[in-house]
């Protein structure tokens, strides 16, 4: 099947289609064809004229009243100098920070009713922190193959995410991304294939840079509450304000799906005529909380206020008016990137919230 990426295929609102550059993954688009906040709900947001955006500041602290109730946010000016604080009252408080920061936000946002942070009375909050494990095989064959048309990803399979024996969950696997220069250095050298330095190197990555394919895809992690993100007690941010400190590993069931992904990964990988394949694994004594791109689960949702940091609707049990719509929420990753889904999820809960009205979905005519 197709690969869904939040990328126009055709010209939408305004902004072009993927105009099949080289470089997509960790660079702007040069055409405006991703989809990212600043060009699609931002930019909607910005033509009502009822959008305020404050530059380089940070958000220190969710304020509450004498009540226990939220009622703003404590910011602080960053501008490489000593900051300046000040309070933005607000009715509603909206966290969409990613899951460590918006668990970290919470858990900074501490009162006399909630010394432990908002939300936090049953010291759920910045429990089940996840992201995903990857798994996969490096192929290369003795034609050239690659032909650096981006974005890369043409071909997927879901066959192995569920149903697997003697495994919770599995993941997709693609035919991965167009690589940067650096990152197929990365990739080979990480599977041996490549010298670290010298002519050596350079003609390998010649050579090699064409005839390389990648199958490769995220699996579904077994969260666990021992893997979690707390404040640092002892260490700060340059704004005094205390780090995010990690802790937990990833699972046996973690290991096994990646174990797996790289065997039907390579299976790809030779039918297509590739004539060295090596699968990739991880070191089980290096297992730290996966916690890099696809972060999740911290203030994962439920029914519970005992398991959970928020109702379905992404309300802070004991705070109806402060609500967090990113990806802390998901319960599960899944085995497939969370994008779309912290998408659907957000729109889901802002339906909930302000009703039936679709101003905020459809086009502006302003084309945004
Ligand atoms: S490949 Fe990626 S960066 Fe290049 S035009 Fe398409 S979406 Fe934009």
């Amino acid at each position: 099947m197709e690969v869904p990426l939040a990328i126009n295929s055709s010209p939408y609102n305004g902004r072009p289609a993927c105009a099949r550059c080289r470089q997509c993954v960790g660079f702007a688009c040069p055409v405006e064809a991703k989809n990212t906040s600043e060009n699609t709900m931002l930019a909607r947001a910005a033509a009502t004229g009822n959008l305020s955006i404050l530059l380089a500041t940070r958000a220190e602290r969710i304020t509450t009243d004498a009540a226990g109730r939220v009622n703003g946010v404590d910011v602080i000016a960053d501008h490489g100098g000593p900051g300046q604080r000040r309070t933005v009252m607000a009715d509603d408080v909206v966290v969409a920070a990613g899951a460590v920061e918006s668990a970290r936000l919470l858990l900074a946002s501490r009162s006399d009713r909630e010394p432990n942070g908002l939300g936090n009375a049953h010291d759920q909050v910045g429990r089940h922190l996840q992201g995903h494990l990857y798994g996969g095989a490096i192929g290369i064959f003795d034609d050239e193959v690659n032909d650096l048309v981006g974005p890369g990803p043409s071909i997927s399979t879901h066959e192995f995410r569920h149903g697997n024996d003697g495994l919770v969950g599995g993941g997709m696997l693609a035919n991965e991304f167009v690589p940067t220069p650096l990152g197929t250095f990365g990739n080979l050298r990480q599977v041996g294939l490549i010298t670290p330095h010298g002519l050596s190197a350079k003609q390998g990555m010649r050579h090699l840079l064409r005839r390389m394919q990648r199958v490769v895809g995220p699996v579904q992690e077994m969260t666990s509450a021992e893997s979690r993100a707390q404040l640092d007690p002892s260490v700060v941010d340059c704004l005094g304000i205390p780090v995010a400190r990690l802790s937990g590993r990833m699972q046996a069931n973690d290991l096994a799906a990646q174990r797996l992904m790289g065997e039907r990964a390579a299976d790809w990988l030779r039918a297509a005529g590739a004539t060295t394949v090596i699968a990739y694994g991880s070191n089980p004594a290096n297992l730290v909380p996966s916690s890099g791109q696809h972060q999740a689960g911290t203030c994962r949702m439920g029914s519970d206020p005992a398991t959970s940091v928020t109702d379905a609707y992404g309300r802070v049990w004991g705070h109806s008016n402060l609500r967090v719509v990113d990806g802390s929420l998901n319960v599960t990753n899944g085995g497939v990137n969370p994008v779309l889904t912290i998408f659907a999820n957000a729109f889901r809960i802002m339906h909930a919230w302000v009703g039936s009205g679709r101003d905020y979905l459809e086009p502006t005519t302003t084309g945004l």
